[in-house]
C-alpha cells in the first residue's frame, strides 16, 4: 500500500478548489414525517428544552433521541433533559456554502456533546449536535482552541421558535 502523499491536507490559502453554485429552480414542497423521538426532540426545542432517551441497560444516553438502543437492541427507557451547555467535541472551520460556493467569511461548525445531569461524560454515547459555534474565528480552529471549550446553546426568542433545530441559533463559548 502507498503512503498518502499529503496526509496532513493543503493549505486552504494554498488551494484553488472548484467553487460553483446550483441555481434554485422553483420550490420543492414536501412533508417529512420526524417520526415519535424526532418529533418529541423538535417540540421539546420549541419550549427551549434539548431532550434525550435513556437506555438503563447500558447506560447510554442519545441526544438526539432514539427510540431503541443500538447496542442493546432493546427500546429505551426514559427521556431526559440535556443540560443547554456542554464540550465541543469536533470543529471545523467551513469556507465552502450551503450552496457549495467559496465562503466570503469561514462558518465555524462543531459537534456538542451536552452535559447530561446524572450521566458523565463517558458515560452515554452521543452522536452529538451538529451547529454553528458563534463568536469564534477560523483561528480558533486552527490554534485547536475550541477543541474542548465549553458551550452554550443560545436558543431564539420564544415567539419566534418553529420547533426546528435552528429554534438553536448557535452554540456561544462560554471557556477554553
Ligand atoms: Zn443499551
Amino acid at each position: 500500500m502507498s503512503k498518502p502523499k499529503n496526509p496532513r491536507g493543503t493549505a486552504y490559502e494554498e488551494l484553488d478548489f472548484p467553487a460553483f453554485e446550483f441555481p434554485v429552480v422553483g420550490k420543492a414542497r414536501y412533508n417529512y414525517t420526524a417520526g415519535w423521538a424526532l418529533g418529541r426532540f423538535l417540540a421539546g426545542l420549541k419550549e427551549g428544552k434539548i431532550l434525550g432517551t435513556v437506555c438503563k441497560k447500558c447506560g447510554r444516553v442519545f441526544v438526539p433521541p432514539r427510540m431503541y438502543c443500538s447496542y442493546c437492541f432493546r427500546e429505551v427507557d426514559d427521556w431526559v433533559e440535556a443540560s443547554p451547555e456542554g464540550t465541543i467535541v469536533t470543529v471545523v472551520a467551513s469556507y465552502v456554502e450551503a450552496t457549495r460556493a467559496r465562503a466570503v467569511e469561514p462558518k465555524i461548525v462543531g459537534v456538542i456533546k451536552l452535559d447530561v445531569p446524572g450521566y458523565k461524560f463517558d458515560d452515554h454515547f452521543f452522536p452529538g449536535l451538529l451547529h454553528y459555534i458563534c463568536g469564534a474565528t477560523d483561528e480558533d480552529v486552527k490554534s485547536m482552541r475550541l477543541f474542548g471549550a465549553r458551550v452554550r446553546a443560545r436558543f431564539k426568542p420564544e415567539q419566534q421558535r418553529t420547533g426546528s433545530i435552528t429554534d438553536i441559533e448557535c452554540f456561544e463559548v462560554v471557556r477554553t
